[in-house]
């Protein structure tokens, strides 16, 4: 059971402990004897005992919030973790990580899609020129890849580069700004060319237009920040995972819908196999 204190209040994820008595939040058992907000203390109306379930001030309304979302937080986590044990024992596996999973049709870029990426890229190339090659600027922190990112990343097939669509693949200025920086003889011309030579013939539907067949085809020192940095929930929670069981060989399961899609083995040298669709 997990013990967090919120606003001064212990609360676990069954039960919150008020003034020294122990009580079922939203319990009938609980109302009705509960008639002290659980965060300050004040006395609750009757009305108040179960919903909202504080007195209404401000700050229980918040310190109420986070408590929903740690519960909710947790139930997350439980459920990961259950189905992630689930799955080891279908699969034959010792222990097993879940990850997201796309595998939306690969498609010719729609032509207005790309005329829409090239007026974003012009234009961001255009306001980074617009300015002095800057001096050596503190660079977007790229990430080392872990073998467990690698693993994840590829099972999955790029779910969260679905968000790139409809933000020009997280291309900005600065992202430019930054290459002249390291590159200082890099022209207008040669970074349009750099990427609009990079755009794949065809691309997963839907997603960004550098979401090839075998996941982003940019080299990382041409992706956005974000890009070079975002690592999903589920990732940081299968670090957490790994590391509870101390590290090894683990295998990866895609899922999407609740449901298990795709396979990946990673071993203990932190070599990543495809094991398959489902
Ligand atoms: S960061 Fe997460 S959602 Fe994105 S590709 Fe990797 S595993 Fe998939
Ligand atoms: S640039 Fe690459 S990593 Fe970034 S959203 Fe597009 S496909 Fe994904
Ligand atoms: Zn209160």
């Amino acid at each position: 059971m997990l013990n967090v204190e919120i606003a001064g209040v212990m609360v676990s994820d069954t039960a919150m402990i008020v003034s020294g008595r122990t009580v079922q939040p939203g319990s009938p058992a609980g109302a009705g004897w509960l008639k002290l907000c659980p965060f300050c203390e004040a006395e609750l109306p009757p009305q108040a005992v179960v919903r909202p379930g504080h007195c209404g001030g401000a700050e229980c309304q918040q310190a109420h919030v986070r408590l929903l979302q740690h519960r909710k937080e947790v139930m997350w986590q439980e459920g990961y973790r259950t189905r992630a044990a689930e799955y080891a024992v279908q699969f034959g596996a010792e222990r097993a990580v879940l990850v997201p999973f796309q595998n939306e049709a690969l498609v010719p870029l729609p032509k207005t899609r790309r005329a829409e990426f090239l007026t974003h890229l012009r234009q961001i190339v255009a306001e980074a020129f617009g300015a002095a090659v800057p001096d050596e600027m503190v660079e977007g922190e790229v990430q080392t890849e872990q073998a467990l990112d690698r693993a994840a990343c590829a099972t999955c097939q790029g779910f969260c580069c679905r968000q790139g669509a409809a933000r020009n693949a997280f291309l900005y200025a600065h992202t430019i700004s930054e290459q002249r920086s390291r590159e200082p003889e890099l022209t207008a011309e040669k970074v349009m060319e750099r990427y609009e030579a990079s755009l794949p013939e065809v691309s997963v539907d839907g997603s960004c237009v550098f979401h090839g067949g075998q996941g982003c085809v940019l080299p990382r020192q041409w992706r956005g920040e974000t890009c070079n940095q975002f690592h999903c929930k589920e990732i940081y929670t299968a670090a957490d995972v790994l590391e509870e069981i101390g590290g090894g060989a683990v295998l990866v399961v895609g899922e999407r819908d609740g449901e298990a899609r795709a396979l990946g083995h990673l071993d203990e040298a932190g070599n990543w196999t495809h094991g398959g669709y489902l």
